[in-house]
């Protein structure tokens, strides 16, 4: 028997990374989890790979491919019990050099792509449902660079806050994961050959001195879903190796 059988979870951004490794967990427990992602061969290969997925391409901060997701969703006749809003992207990129289409690629994914996330799958949601959107510790910090990106992970922390108190009533949770440096391709796409030198760089100067894994964030993830975590509204856990907290 898995915590999570005969339960329902969508996660987006599930083809790599903290998404993919949330996915394999949640399944792993018993859910049926569709898994949406913009590179359909990769998330093909994801949802095989996780067993118990259906793959549903498609980019979140496009509503009609969110509202095709959830028609799915719909088809399967159960509801939805968890909601993992994790697709993200970063652009590292000082404030004289950030255009318009980055800063608006960043907005898009990162903050309109979880609001469509969360509030097409509201006529879905069964009562006692929990919805996990991705904070990051840049929500918080100022690094050189990140001010978009930061911009928007502040946004996603204040999403939680005010849907908590609009959902808490139908007991539904909203929470927020706040990673710190975690290894993961995004690293690679934000800084090519360079990543692990600057992932060792960040992570060097934790308490954990060290990067964190998909894995250690996923177990987070998978406790905010399950009723572990009951009492536990509007909250930003971080799995940050302690980046934050110093
Ligand atoms: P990743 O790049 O490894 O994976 C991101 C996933 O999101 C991929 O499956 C990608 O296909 C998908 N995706 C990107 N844009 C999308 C879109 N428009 N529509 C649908 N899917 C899309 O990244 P990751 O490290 O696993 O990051 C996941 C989340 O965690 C992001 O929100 C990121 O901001 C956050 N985060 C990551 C770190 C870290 O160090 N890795 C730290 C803090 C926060």
């Amino acid at each position: 028997m898995g915590q999570f059988d005969g339960k329902t979870a969508v996660v987006t951004g599930g083809s790599a990374g903290i998404g993919l490794e949330t996915a394999r967990r949640l399944a792993a427990e018993g859910a049926h989890v569709f898994i949406t992602g913009r590179r359909e061969t990769e998330l093909d290969k994801a949802a095989a790979e996780i067993g118990n997925a259906t793959a549903v391409p498609g980019d979140v901060s496009v509503a009609a491919d969110v509202d095709r997701l959830y028609a799915l969703v719909h088809e399967r006749g159960q509801g939805l019990d968890i909601v993992f809003a994790n697709a993200g992207i970063n652009a590292i990129v000082p404030l004289e050099e950030l255009t318009e289409e980055v800063h608006d690629s960043v907005f898009d994914i990162n903050v309109k792509g979880t609001f469509f996330t969360v509030q097409k799958a509201l006529p879905l949601l069964n009562d006692g449902a929990s919805v996990i959107l991705t904070g990051s510790t840049a929500g918080d910090g100022g690094s050189a660079g990140m001010s978009a990106y930061g911009a928007s992970k502040a946004a996603v922390r204040a999403y939680a806050r005010a849907w908590s108190s609009e959902l808490g009533g139908r007991g539904i949770r909203v929470n927020v994961v706040s990673p710190g440096p975690v290894d993961t391709p995004f690293w690679v796409t934000a800084f090519g050959d360079r990543a692990p030198e600057m992932i060792e760089g960040v992570a060097s100067g934790t308490p954990a001195q060290r990067p964190g894994s998909p894995e250690e964030v996923a177990a987070v993830v998978t406790f905010l879903a399950s009723s572990q975590s009951s009492f536990v509204y509007g909250a930003n856990l971080y799995v940050d190796g302690g980046l934050g907290q110093i």
